[in-house]
């Protein structure tokens, strides 16, 4: 596609300038050097061509950005940092109304609360709020989006203890689809509050969030790898061992082809393993005798469970995580996790295909797991949270599960996906009847309805219908308000 592809007219040069002239931070436009870089999403996948790129650095950008696109009828999309699978934070031909410098946090250590503005990533949140010796669920990386992650939900090593990252928003500032700006808090507004926990970008631009922080000491957490020859019975493990998780520990089951990490011996580069990945933010006593019950497996290939601070585990994946290459994900809660459900993962990971074609997968394996299925147990304090309070669905599903593929030469596309697709197909059976609205792909109404329930769904849709009645925001995950 070329560089100045659009599927929108194109934005006469004087409309530019009138909001090139209304803006403090930086407007790119094609020819703009960084505007390459800066264009890409972390899915590499998905290539958008935007008209602009308004680099805001704070709310009156924001507002200016919102004002000129309405008045103008040109799309507008959010970006955070662009982590969204589906490619949400960018648009073709439109505008991209870019949060990314507006990084600043604010931490109140005496209410436990910290402020953080719209473009900032886990990694500044938590790096601000432990000089305070506290800290939130935010994503299982410091690279993610704290906008995009926590309006979807928000799951992460503390949930099971702290609930949702949207479970810890207690607040946020918000420019609205008719560029105006307010607050909304369990007083101010609180129908939006609601929305916002989980209903994604639908209802206007957060342009700071404010959330809960509580104490979080070291960790203990890391790898248990096994290899892929025990996946059956560490699921089954796992499974008994999840009916009396204590909510301090969150854990998850990743059955993957191994990455060459220097933690890894070389021999096991690109060897399929399961791996028990735990992590215990209570009492470190007890958290040593839980491990010793989680190595009660077996002995594993390799054990890196130790204590770590929250800052660090945060950004102890990053390194596999990387933006740049093509990526397709599916989810789905699972109500159940019987032995014909840990049969069908088995099989399926068995049949699994590396990447294979061109130069590019000597470096593709070199840092990150090809293969990738994930299983976590969800419960504790996420299912705890009642109806009224956020708009997340399937909160009593015991599991989470996502297939994530990776790739980089065009030839793998197909069977990447198609791996991806048919396990998901395959689990259909066990499903809690929808998906997580952050691991969600552009994969239709249904899929969004199903990731919420009818009534959350419905909820939603009064929601929207009122802070955006044209719908204005209308990129991620789309809730469509009620016509007329
Ligand atoms: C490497 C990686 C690790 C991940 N790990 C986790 C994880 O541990 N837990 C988890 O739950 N999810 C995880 N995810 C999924 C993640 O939640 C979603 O990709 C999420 O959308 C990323 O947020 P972002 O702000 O970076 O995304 P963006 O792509 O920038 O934004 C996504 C959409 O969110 C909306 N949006 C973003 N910011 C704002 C804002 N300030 N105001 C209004 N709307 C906004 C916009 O509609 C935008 O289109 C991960 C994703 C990646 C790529």
């Amino acid at each position: 596609m070329s560089k100045t592809a659009t599927t929108q007219a194109a934005i006469p040069a004087s409309l530019v300038s009138k909001l090139r002239a209304q803006l403090r931070g930086e407007l790119l436009e094609p020819d703009t050097s960084t505007y390459d870089e800066l264009r890409q999403l972390w899915n590499a996948d998905v290539q958008r061509y935007p008209a602009v790129i308004a680099r805001s650095v704070d709310v009156a950008d924001v507002i200016a950005c919102v004002k000129w696109a309405r008045s103008n009828s040109i799309r507008a999309s959010v970006r955070c940092a662009g982590h969204n699978i589906s490619g949400a934070a960018s648009c073709e031909g439109g505008l991209v109304i870019d949060l990314g410098p507006m990084r600043g946090t604010r931490v109140d250590p005496v209410e436990r609360r910290i402020r953080a503005q719209g473009g900032c990533t886990w990694g500044e949140v938590d790096h601000a709020a432990a000089a305070f010796g506290l800290g939130t669920t935010g994503g299982v990386n410091s690279i993610t989006g704290i906008g995009g992650l926590t309006l979807g939900g928000g799951i992460g090593w503390l949930m099971r203890k702290h609930g949702l990252a949207c479970d810890n928003l207690v607040g946020a500032d918000v420019v609205t689809a008719e560029g105006d700006f307010i607050r909304t808090d369990a007083e101010e507004n609180p129908d939006l509050l609601w929305a916002l926990r989980g209903g994604g970008g639908n209802f206007g631009i957060v342009t700071e969030f404010e959330y809960q922080l509580h104490p979080v000491g070291p960790l203990l957490a890391g790898l248990l790898m096994y290899p892929a020859e025990q996946t059956t019975e560490l699921l089954r493990f796992y499974r008994e061992f999840a009916e009396n998780e204590p909510e301090e520990l969150t854990s998850f089951v990743i059955v993957l082809n191994a990455p060459a990490a220097p933690e890894l011996p070389e021999s096991l580069h690109g060897a399929p393993m399961v791996a028990l990945c735990p992590a215990w933010s209570g009492d470190l006593d007890e958290g040593e005798k839980m491990m010793t019950r989680l190595r009660a497996f077996g002995v594993p290939t390799v054990d890196t469970v130790d204590q770590i601070s929250y800052v660090d585990l945060q950004k102890g994946s990053d390194e596999a995580w990387q933006p740049g290459f093509s990526r397709y994900w599916k989810s789905d809660y699972l109500r159940e996790l019987p032995d014909e459900a840990i049969d069908v993962i088995v099989n399926h990971c068995e049949r699994f295909k590396p990447p294979t074609a061109g130069a590019g997968h000597a470096d593709l394996l070199s840092i990150q797991p090809t293969c990738y299925f994930e299983i976590g147990h969800m419960g504790g304090a996420i299912s705890r949270v009642g109806d009224d309070e956020s708009a997340v669905g399937h909160r009593d599903a015991p599991y989470l599960h996502g297939t994530f593929a990776v790739w980089r030469e065009p030839e793998d596309r197909e069977q990447q996906v198609a791996w991806v697709a048919d396990l998901w197909e395959a689990l259909l059976p066990y499903s809690d009847g929808g998906g997580y609205v952050n691991y969600l792909g552009e994969e239709g109404e249904d899929r969004i309805r199903g990731s919420y329930g009818e009534e959350k769904y419905a909820r939603l849709v009064d929601v929207k219908t009122k802070y955006d009645p044209t719908n204005f925001f209308s990129g991620q995950q789309n809730i469509k308000p009620r016509s007329g």
